[in-house]
C-alpha cells in the first residue's frame, strides 16, 4: 500500500534546524571518510559516573517495588536529598512537598515549561546567544520569543536596563543560564540581585537554568540564583545531575523555587510523563548526598584540559580569556571568517569537530565553541594539528 503524505505541523515546520542534528552529519561524513575526529562538539561528559552512584542503582534495580509506575512528583525522599543540597550548597531554604519537581533531566523541563505558562501569543524572553531549546519550548506553547542579547562588552550578562519596558511588561517568562552555554559566562550576585527586581517590576517568571553550577574552576563555585533573597518568589532554577556527576544519559534532574511554577510544570508533566524510574531517583540521592571528593577530581580534570585548550588557542593567536566554570570555550572566528566557515574548516582540515556560534542563535555570529569533554592530550593533538594546518585566530 501506498505511504501516506504527511504533513508536519507548522510547530515542528518552524523550528530551526536542531544544531546538534547538523553537526552529527557532518561528523559521521568524516569518520565514513575514514577520519579520526576529535569532537570537541557536543557537551557531554565522556568521564563516568562515580562509582557510589553506580552501585545504588544496581542494588535498587534489583528491587520490584521499584519496577511500577513511579510517583509524578518525584520520591519524597528525592526531593528531600535537593532541598539538603540547595541548603548544603546555596543556603537556600526549600519545601521539598511543594517547592521540589524531579525532572526527566533540565532539557525536560525547559521544553515544558512554556506550556504552564505561555498561551498562544504571549511572549518568553530568553538570551541570544542561548541554548536553543528554550525558543523551541516556547515555540511549541505557541509563543513568541523576544530575544535579549549577550556581548563581550558587559561579560555575556544581559543588560537589563536596555530591554524595553513594553517588552518586559508583556512577557511571560524569562529564560536564562549562568554559567552559561554556550558562553561559559558566570553571573555574579550584583546580576542576581539585579534580575530579581526586573521580574518583580515587570512581572515576569525567571527560569535561570543551573546545569553548570557545579563545573567550575580556580576553586572559585559561582553564586547560585536561589541564594539571592526573593529569587524563590520570581522564579525557578533547573539542575540536573547530568553535568554535575557525570550522568547525561541517566536522566534526572529537577525544578526548585517559586510554588505555583512548580506546581504548574507538575500539572503539565502529570499529562505527559510518568516520572522517574525510582531506581535512577535512589541512585540520584546517593549522588546528590557524597562529599565533595569526586566532584573536585572532576574538576581538576577539566580545568587541567581547560589550561591546555587555551594556552594552545593562545599560541595559535586566538583572544580567548580563560572560562571560570562549564566546560565550554567560546572563541571569536578570525577577522573575516564565519561562524560556520569556521566549523566547516576545522572539520575538512583538522577533522576536529566544533559547534559554530549562529547555532546559538543569531547573536553567536563570529564565535565558534569548543568543549573540555576530551583527554588534555587530545585537546593538544586538536592544537597541533590546528598549528600544523596553518589555522590561526
Ligand atoms: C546540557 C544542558 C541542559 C540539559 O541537561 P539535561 O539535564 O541532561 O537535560 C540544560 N541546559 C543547558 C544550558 C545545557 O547545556
Amino acid at each position: 500500500m501506498k505511504k501516506l503524505e504527511v504533513e508536519m505541523a507548522d510547530r515542528i515546520k518552524n523550528l530551526p534546524p536542531y544544531l546538534f542534528a547538523a553537526i552529527d552529519k557532518m561528523k559521521q561524513e568524516a569518520i565514513e571518510a575514514g577520519k579520526d575526529i576529535i569532537n570537541l562538539g557536543v557537551g557531554d561528559p565522556d568521564l563516568p559516573t562515580p562509582d557510589p552512584i553506580i552501585k545504588t542503582l544496581q542494588k535498587a534495580a534489583a528491587n520490584p517495588k521499584n519496577h511500577q509506575y513511579p510517583s509524578y512528583v518525584g520520591l519524597l525522599s528525592f526531593r528531600q536529598a535537593v532541598a539538603s543540597w540547595y541548603k548544603k550548597r546555596f543556603n537556600a531554604d526549600l519545601d521539598p512537598k511543594t517547592e521540589v519537581l524531579s525532572l526527566i533531566g533540565s532539557k525536560e523541563g525547559v521544553a515544558h515549561l512554556p506550556m504552564a505558562l505561555i498561551n498562544p501569543g504571549d511572549t518568553a524572553m530568553m538570551t541570544d546567544p542561548g541554548y536553543p531549546v528554550y525558543h523551541a519550548g516556547t515555540l511549541f506553547a505557541g509563543g513568541k520569543s523576544h530575544l535579549v542579547p549577550l556581548t563581550l562588552e558587559t561579560g555575556f550578562l544581559p543588560d537589563l536596563d536596555a530591554i524595553p519596558a513594553e517588552v518586559a511588561d508583556k512577557a511571560k517568562l524569562f529564560f536564562l543560564n549562568y554559567p552559561g552555554n554556550p558562553t561559559a559566562a558566570v553571573a555574579n550576585r550584583a546580576f542576581f540581585e539585579k534580575l530579581v527586581a526586573f521580574a518583580h517590576r515587570h512581572n515576569v517568571v525567571i527560569c535561570h537554568d543551573a546545569a553548570y553550577s557545579e563545573i567550575y574552576y580556580d576553586g572559585k563555585p559561582p553564586v547560585g540564583f536561589m541564594e539571592i533573597d526573593g529569587a524563590k518568589e520570581v522564579g525557578i532554577e533547573l539542575h540536573s545531575l547530568s553535568k554535575t556527576y557525570n550522568m547525561t544519559g541517566w536522566r534526572i534532574g529537577f525544578a526548585v523555587g517559586n510554588s505555583n511554577v512548580i506546581a504548574a510544570l507538575g500539572k503539565v508533566k502529570t499529562n505527559i510523563d510518568s516520572g522517574i524510574f525510582q531506581a535512577v531517583q535512589e541512585a540520584g540521592i546517593t549522588a546528590l548526598e557524597m562529599d565533595d571528593q569526586p566532584l573536585a577530581a572532576i574538576r581538576n580534570i577539566y580545568q587541567e584540559r581547560r589550561d591546555v585548550l587555551i594556552s594552545g588557542l593562545h599560541k595559535l593567536g586566538f583572544k580567548v580569556d580563560p572560562p571560570k566554570a562549564a566546560f565550554y570555550v567560546w572563541i571569536p572566528t578570525p577577522t573575516g571568517i564565519s561562524s560556520s566557515e569556521m566549523t566547516a574548516k576545522l572539520l575538512k582540515d583538522t577533522a576536529i569537530v566544533t559547534t559554530p556560534g549562529n547555532g546559538f542563535g543569531a547573536g553567536g555570529e563570529g564565535y565558534f565553541r569548543m568543549t573540555l569533554c576530551v583527554s588534555k592530550e587530545r585537546l593538544q593533538e586538536a592544537i597541533d594539528r590546528m598549528e600544523a594546518a596553518g589555522i590561526r585566530g
